[in-house]
């Protein structure tokens, strides 16, 4: 049966409501997805008679939903309930989805592991004694361990494909503009985008197709042109191994390039020089950004209030002293140095230059091959704390993702094999508006690479 509708009963039938929130939240205590499950009261908000009338989502802290809280996994906003809804999540009320509750993230989006979160701890389902990856971890982790059919995330630099390869599910970054921003909490906003996360390339398609669309709230938000026709192979560039990736990574991502080759894919190494500068161009746009972004949170028309304070100066620095992690405040602190007058030329100026070199590269590789294959992440899912990667290792490791939001272009994380019982994705990148494309080739490695379920998995059969 369809995987959705499968999932229609769930939502729609009060007595299997209940179990399945009892079940979830039983699974969840090991997992810790959510920052809040309950389908309860998202049935306030769903509407009757939709193709989805019933099918349970998740939809990732930092955008919004009315009625439930809008944490961005900070301290800054742990008590924030949103007061209206995005447009992504609207088109999804609209077909009838049922919103079961809000997953764990990086504060803000900032980070690879969810650790950064301040309420909470997302594991990987796989192996609890790691991480799910992020920023959008809890939505990946939730999708991996049959919680929800779909989630949906956002990817400023890699946050849905970085997870979705971790848990071993499908993650899809859609052509920048092409989902409404609105109601998304900004981080970074000429990168970020909402997008979907799925264990079957059907669904995820769906679900685009439900959630894109040109908005008047978003101005950045454009009119998707429909695809072209499908073909029974592609050619795929291989961006030419810049520097090393772990060796189960490595090999992996040989075997899905084998796989394409196998199935008549004609592949080609590929020089693209600007992707040495990938990750210190992202990390210059993106702070400088976040810095202006998370400049209103102040404490003062809401979010995190400190007990006591002479004057608003004080009640400012208080608010931002105490409401905002560490990883929060070392990217505004960042993006106030690299945004500094005088010193734009410097950093900031030449980030962008960096970025249409990036563009431009990419437009001429476009001419030669119809996709990118590339890995997601250099390493597999790494533990949780000092065990794992630290904060500039995981920043260094942004670098095969951070490409696609960089030059706008829409890129899917499709999962490859297990290694040591962990799960290693691959990346698949197109052309603006060719994320059809991305489908049809997630979907005939499908057929030889099938998904399959975690140690922890919530079987709603
Ligand atoms: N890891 C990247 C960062 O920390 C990606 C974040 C994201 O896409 N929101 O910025």
């Amino acid at each position: 049966m369809d995987n959705l509708i499968s999932w229609q009963s769930t939502g729609n039938d009060p007595g299997r409501r209940k179990t399945y929130t009892e079940q979830v939240h039983s699974l969840d205590k090991n997992l810790g997805a959510f920052l809040q499950f309950d389908p309860e009261k998202g049935t306030h908000l769903a509407k009757e008679g939709g193709h989805l009338e019933g099918v349970p989502c998740a939809v990732k802290d930092n955008i919004a939903v009315k009625g439930f809280k809008l944490t961005c996994g900070s301290n800054m906003l742990k008590d924030f309930i949103s007061p209206y809804t995005a447009t992504a999540v609207e088109k999804l009320l609209e077909q009838g989805v049922l919103i079961a509750g809000k997953t764990n993230l990086d504060e803000f989006g900032m980070g690879s592991s969810t650790d950064t979160s301040s309420l909470g701890t997302t594991s990987n389902p796989w192996d609890i004694s790691r991480v799910a990856g992020g920023s959008s971890g809890g939505s990946a982790a939730a999708v991996a361990a049959g919680l929800v059919p779909f989630a949906l995330g956002t990817d400023t630099g890699g946050s849905i494909r970085q997870p979705a390869s971790f848990c071993g599910i499908y993650g899809l970054k859609p052509t920048y503009g092409a989902v409404s921003r609105y109601g998304l909490v900004a981080y970074a906003s000429s990168l970020e985008v909402i997008g979907v996360l799925s264990r079957d390339v059907e669904t995820i398609r769906r679900i685009f197709h439900i959630i894109h669309g040109v908005d008047p709230m978003d101005h950045s938000s454009i009119e998707h042109i429909p695809s072209g026709e499908k073909r029974d192979s592609y050619r795929l560039g291989i961006p030419a191994p810049g520097d090393q990736l772990d060796p189960e990574v490595e090999s992996v991502y040989t075997d899905v390039i084998e796989a394409y080759r196998d199935r008549g894919f004609d592949t080609k190494i590929i020089e693209i020089p600007s992707l040495e500068y990938v990750v210190p161009a992202y990390y210059t746009i993106a702070t400088a950004e976040a810095s202006a972004n998370l400049a209103r949170f102040n404490g003062i028309r809401y979010g995190y209030r400190p007990e006591w304070a002479e004057n608003p100066e004080e009640l400012m620095r208080k608010a931002r002293d105490e409401g905002f992690g560490d990883e929060v405040k070392l990217r505004i602190l960042l993006g106030t140095y690299v945004l500094r007058s005088g010193f734009q030329d410097q950093y900031y100026i030449r980030a962008q230059k960096i970025r249409t070199a990036i563009r431009n590269d990419l437009d001429r590789v476009f001419q030669e091959v119809d996709m990118l294959l590339s890995p997601v992440f250099p390493t597999p899912p790494f533990p949780h704390g000092e065990a794992g990667l630290s904060p500039f290792q995981q920043k260094m490791a942004d670098r095969f993702t951070a490409t696609a939001n960089l030059a706008g272009i829409p890129a899917l994380t499709v999962p490859g094999k297990l290694s040591r019982g962990l799960p290693i994705g691959v990346q698949l990148m197109a052309p603006p508006f060719e994320e059809e494309r991305l489908f049809h080739a997630a979907e005939i490695m499908a057929g030889v690479l099938p998904i399959q379920k975690p140690p922890l998995f919530l079987d709603m059969e």
